[in-house]
């Protein structure tokens, strides 16, 4: 049985001071045995969030990294940064990072590579544009992202490995996919992971949805059998995140 993840995502929300006050407020709440749940937050707000998480069980993420180890790369953080402070998750390939930083699949790949290496478990996005969609080429194009961004990664670490469905027409606009659309695609991933892995392999790899979850629709999306949670951008920044947690 795949245990379910419900990831927020702050984006580029919440000071430090903010960020500890607001993890004060929920951590009592957000704390289950059912669920894994995890905060991803900006780099700044790591250690506060960090110190005030402790000793939870909730998990603490980056939102974004470097694939390289060290060196001239000003502005960036590396994997190893993270993994030093105590960062158990990164968000990799998120749309945002795609469309406004300029991110490729390569780039995406050798990141979940570097991640994976140093035991740090990447949450994988991927995801079509309305555009895409309308085209019909949804499953065809996240087949391509997700096989793009697992080239090289082995059956023992691809387990490792979240795979965030996101469609892009959904996040932040309050437009979620419908279970049935959200279903559809997140069994898709789950098809082609079994053509790279295995189905074995590809049973225990989790599958989240994203883009516009929020405390109403929690339930019905991650009841869908390859629907393993959720990736919550706007709702993780409030009180809401306690009821999709407990959906
Ligand atoms: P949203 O964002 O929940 O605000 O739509 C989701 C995401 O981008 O991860």
């Amino acid at each position: 049985m795949r245990k379910k993840i419900v990831a927020g995502n702050w984006k580029m929300n919440k000071t430090p001071k903010e960020a500890a006050e607001f993890c004060k407020l929920m951590k009592e709440k957000v704390v289950s045995d059912a669920v894994e749940v995890v905060f991803c937050v900006p780099f700044v707000d790591l250690y506060p969030v960090l110190e005030e998480l402790k000793g939870t069980g909730i998990g603490v993420g980056a939102e974004n990294m470097h694939f390289a180890e060290s060196g001239a790369y000003t502005g960036e953080v590396s994997v190893q940064m993270l993994k030093e402070m105590g960062v158990g998750y990164v968000i990799l390939g998120h749309s945002e990072r795609r469309q406004y930083f300029g991110e490729t699949d390569e780039m995406v790949n050798q990141k979940v590579k570097k991640a994976l290496e140093t035991g740090i478990v990447p949450i994988l996005c991927c995801g079509e544009t309305l555009e895409q969609r309308e085209a019909g080429i949804t499953i065809e194009w996240v087949r391509i992202q997700i096989k793009c961004a697992l080239a090289g990664v082995s059956a023992e670490d691809a387990k490792k490995v979240v795979v965030a469905y996101e469609p892009i027409w959904a996040i932040g606009t309050g437009k979620t996919a419908t279970s049935a659309q959200a279903q559809e695609v997140c069994h898709a991933i789950r098809t082609v992971l079994a053509e790279l892995y295995g189905r074995e392999t590809a049973e225990e790899i989790r599958i989240q949805y994203g883009g516009s979850v929020n405390s109403k629709n929690a339930a019905e999306l991650f009841a869908m059998e390859d629907i393993d949670g959720g990736l919550v951008g706007g709702a993780s920044l409030k009180e809401e995140f306690v009821s999709i947690v407990h959906y």
